[in-house]
C-alpha cells in the first residue's frame, strides 16, 4: 500500500539544484535573482474534460507541465520552478506503473527546460492535475497582452489547428490517413512549448499570447487588452497540407477544419505582434531557432477581429473558442 508520503517520497522528491529548499518542508524556499521579475501562472487538467481518463500517464504529465511552460513562453519568461497538486483516485495511488510513468513524463520535460519541482500537494479524489509555475524575466520587460499598437504585424509560430484535428480524428468526426493523423496526435498529446522563442521575443515583440483556446479567442484577448483591432488573412495562417487540402471551397470538411484552424486551441503556439521595423530580425530568428514564424495580418485602430480570404470575403467561425462556462 502506498501512503500519501510514500508517493511524495518515492516519486516526486529530488534533491534541489537551484532552490534553497525543495520538497519535504511546509514550504519551498527560492532566492529571487536581482534585476528579475517573477512570472507566476497555474493551469489545471481535469479528467474527462482536458484529457481522456485512460490516457497514458507520461503523456498526461507531459501535457500538464507543457501547458504551464507555454504560459511562461508567452510572457517571455525563463521557467525556473514548479509545484504539482495531484489528486489521485484510490486505484491510481496504488498503481506503481502509473505513478512511475507519470513521474517520468513530468521529469523528462522538466529536465529539458531545467525547471525544478519544489513542492506540491497530494490528495485523493477524482484525477486532477494542477501545476503552478514560476519563471524569471528581466525586470520590466515581460511580453504582455496589452502591448499591441496600431501598425504592428501579427505573427504566429508553427502551425495552427493540428491539435484540434487530432481531437476530431479521435472523436471520429474527421477521417485522416495515418500519415496525416500522426502530426495531429503529436500536437494534441505532446505540444512543444515555445520557451526559447518567447525569451528571444522580449527584444522584438510588443505583445504575445499562447494559443490555448484558439486563434480567434486568444488574439481577441490581445485586441481587448490593447484596445486595438486586427485584420488577418485566412490563407496566411500556417497549417498542415492535410488541413490546406480540406480548406478548398466545397470540401465536405471545410467548415470543420476552419473551426479547427481558428477556434481549435490546444496548439500552444505563440501569437505575437511586432512593429514592421522588426520583420527582418524576426525572419532571422525563425531561421536561427528553426521555428516557422508566419506573418498573418495587421493591428489597426478600432476594435474587433476581421478574417479575410484572398478574395476579400469575411470568414464565418462557427465555434468561437473554448470557454468552460459557455454553452458549446
Ligand atoms: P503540508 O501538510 O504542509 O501541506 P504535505 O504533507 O502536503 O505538507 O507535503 C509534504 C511535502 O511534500 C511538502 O514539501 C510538499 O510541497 C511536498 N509535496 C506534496 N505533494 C507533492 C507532489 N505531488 N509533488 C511534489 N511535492 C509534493
Ligand atoms: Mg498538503
Amino acid at each position: 500500500m502506498n501512503s500519501e508520503f510514500d508517493i511524495i517520497r518515492h516519486y516526486f522528491s529530488r534533491a534541489p539544484k537551484h532552490a534553497l529548499l525543495g520538497v519535504g518542508d511546509d514550504a519551498a524556499l527560492v532566492a529571487c535573482s536581482p534585476g528579475k521579475d517573477w512570472a507566476i501562472s497555474t493551469d489545471t487538467l481535469v479528467a474527462g474534460r482536458h484529457f481522456f481518463p485512460d490516457v497514458a500517464p507520461d503523456k498526461l504529465a507531459y501535457k500538464a507541465l507543457a501547458v504551464n511552460l507555454s504560459d511562461m513562453a508567452a510572457m517571455g519568461a525563463a521557467p525556473r520552478w514548479v509545484t504539482l497538486s495531484l489528486t489521485l483516485t484510490e486505484a491510481l495511488a496504488q498503481n506503481d506503473d502509473w505513478l512511475k510513468g507519470f513521474a517520468s513524463g513530468f521529469f523528462a520535460l522538466a529536465d529539458l527546460y531545467q525547471v525544478e519541482l519544489i513542492g506540491g500537494d497530494t490528495t485523493g479524489g477524482p484525477l486532477n492535475i494542477g501545476v503552478q509555475i514560476i519563471g524569471e524575466i528581466p525586470a520590466g520587460k515581460a511580453l504582455k497582452r496589452s502591448g499591441a499598437v496600431s501598425g504592428d504585424d501579427i505573427w504566429i509560430s508553427g502551425e495552427l489547428g493540428n491539435a484540434a484535428m487530432g481531437l476530431a480524428y479521435l472523436q471520429r468526426r474527421l477521417v485522416l490517413t495515418a500519415e496525416e493523423a500522426s502530426p495531429c496526435l503529436r500536437a494534441l498529446h505532446a505540444p512543444l512549448p515555445r520557451v526559447r522563442l518567447g525569451q528571444r521575443l522580449l527584444m522584438l515583440a510588443h505583445s504575445a499570447i499562447d494559443i490555448s483556446d484558439g486563434l480567434v479567442a486568444d488574439l481577441s484577448h490581445i485586441l481587448a487588452r490593447s484596445d486595438v483591432a486586427a485584420v488577418i488573412d485566412l490563407e496566411k495562417i500556417p497549417c498542415s497540407s492535410a488541413m490546406k487540402s480540406r480548406l478548398s471551397l466545397g470540401h465536405t470538411d471545410r467548415q470543420l477544419v476552419i473551426d479547427c484552424l481558428l477556434a481549435g486551441g490546444d496548439d500552444y503556439e505563440l501569437c505575437m505582434t511586432a512593429p514592421e521595423s522588426k520583420r527582418e530580425a524576426i525572419v532571422r530568428l525563425a531561421h536561427e531557432l528553426d521555428i516557422p514564424l508566419s506573418r498573418i495580418g495587421k493591428i489597426m485602430t478600432g476594435s474587433g477581429l476581421t478574417i479575410l480570404t484572398t478574395t476579400g470575403n469575411p470568414v464565418i467561425v462557427e465555434r468561437k473558442g473554448h470557454d468552460h462556462f459557455l454553452a458549446r
